[in-house]
């Protein structure tokens, strides 16, 4: 509802500037939003709910209805007299994609024109290069259209790094080896439709605040664990991305001279306990010739990496455990830093290492708590992500939803 009361204040501050265009904008907005939040509502709710007159409800609706946007979807009971109609999106208008790029993967998830998801594949990437990324998101969403036949309305782009969304261009990937690519150009061309792009974790958040909990603490913090550390600031219900890179957990330093990480600097968290960095941990640590040969064949891929921990696991328990021992200090320590900086009211943890959480969680909290700063660590309310992995590409579908139908643009 935060949404609704911005729109609000936004349409009153454009009706005393006498913006006919911008107003008319600004109601459409508010009314899709408010059907959204919804999902079934009849018009005189519309018009309580947003403020705006019953005759101007009236009219935007039966303008949204003729474009397709919205449909009748029944009625509601009557306390007497006629039964109101009740208005919903119309599912049918249009699909949005989005796109998570992985290390050797990419994540695609199809959604209706409400946001529901009905297709989620997974293809696996060759190479990190940004021509041949683009192709394959096109194969991969070739397969997925032969069972859906609607007209795309937008893409959205999920990718690690600094992203500058405005001008759809990732800045610096280091994971991926990008460097000032203009991802959103290259999409253009192959959909020839609206690209919006962010940052992966902020995408993840996204999701959470869409269809979890996260939307309902005044400051929480998304922190994900796997081939890469990331974190994501959701403050009064919207993610914070100033300059593109809040968040970026994994490249706060936990070991002095220690690790070259991908980004340069030495001793990150992400350089040390990044599953890269824990399968070398466990070559080194053990002394079982199997796991040391295996270690030879492991691509850097998420997919390999996590294998070879499975397969440690079994293989050497004892190599694996006292690796993830260090691995529960040093998330620790990067919680109860988050803690001491940002003291959340909700702390939420994702990301492919939860498949070993047994391995590590428990400690890395208790050692948060109890080592941050007074009593900042008491009352902070931990969960792990439930939605799953395709909440990193429906993110950024929520994302392009909110510009395009609920924010007004910036003009
Ligand atoms: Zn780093």
């Amino acid at each position: 509802m935060n949404l609704v009361n911005s729109l609000k204040k936004e349409s009153d501050k454009m009706k005393r500037r006498g913006s006919k265009y911008l107003i008319k904008e600004i109601n459409e907005k508010l009314i899709l939003r408010t059907i959204y939040n919804n999902e079934k509502i009849d018009r005189a709710s519309i018009a309580k709910q947003t403020g705006l007159s019953p005759a101007a409800v009236t009219k935007i609706t039966a303008e949204l209805i003729n474009q397709g946007m919205i449909l009748e979807a029944g009625s509601a009971k009557s306390s007497g007299g006629r039964k109101p109609i009740l208005l919903s999106l119309n599912p049918d208008y249009g699909q949005f994609l989005g796109v998570k790029i992985g290390v050797g993967y990419i994540e695609l998830a199809i959604t209706d024109f409400t946001g529901k998801m009905f297709e989620n594949q997974r293809c696996d990437t060759e190479s990190s290069d940004p021509v041949s990324i683009v192709e394959v998101v096109k194969k991969c969403w070739n397969k997925c259209n032969s069972k859906s036949d609607g007209n795309l309305l937008g893409i959205g782009i999920a990718v690690s790094g600094v992203v500058d969304s405005k001008e759809g261009i990732v800045k610096d990937s280091f994971l991926l080896g990008w460097r000032d690519v203009r991802i959103a150009e290259l999409l253009k061309k192959a959909f020839k439709c609206e690209v919006l792009v962010m940052n992966d974790v902020d995408s993840f958040a996204m999701s959470h605040l869409w269809l979890g909990k996260a939307g309902q603490y005044s400051n929480a913090v998304v922190i994900t664990l796997g081939i890469g550390i990331g974190g994501a600031l959701i403050i009064d219900g919207k993610i914070h991305t100033a300059k593109g890179g809040v968040g970026e957990i994994g490249h706060m330093t936990v070991v002095k001279d220690g690790t070259t990480c991908s980004c340069g600097s030495k001793g990150c968290l992400e350089a040390e306990a990044s599953f890269g960095s824990l399968v070398k941990k466990v070559a080194s640590t053990t002394k079982n010739i199997q796991l040391r040969e295996l270690y030879k064949s492991v691509k850097q891929s998420e997919s390999s990496e996590i294998e070879y921990l499975r397969k440690a696991k079994n293989i050497d328990p004892e190599a694996f455990e006292s690796v993830f021992d260090e691995y529960a200090q040093l998330i620790g320590i990067a919680l109860k830093n988050i803690i001491n900086m940002l003291a959340p009211d909700y702390l939420l943890i994702g990301g492919e290492a939860l498949e070993f959480k047994d391995h590590f969680l428990n400690e890395s909290i208790l050692f948060a708590v109890k080592n941050a700063f007074g009593r900042l660590g008491d009352n902070v309310i931990f969960e792990i992500d439930e939605l799953g992995e395709e909440s990193w590409a429906l993110g950024s579908i929520y994302n392009l939803m909110d510009e395009k139908l609920f924010r007004v643009s910036q003009k």
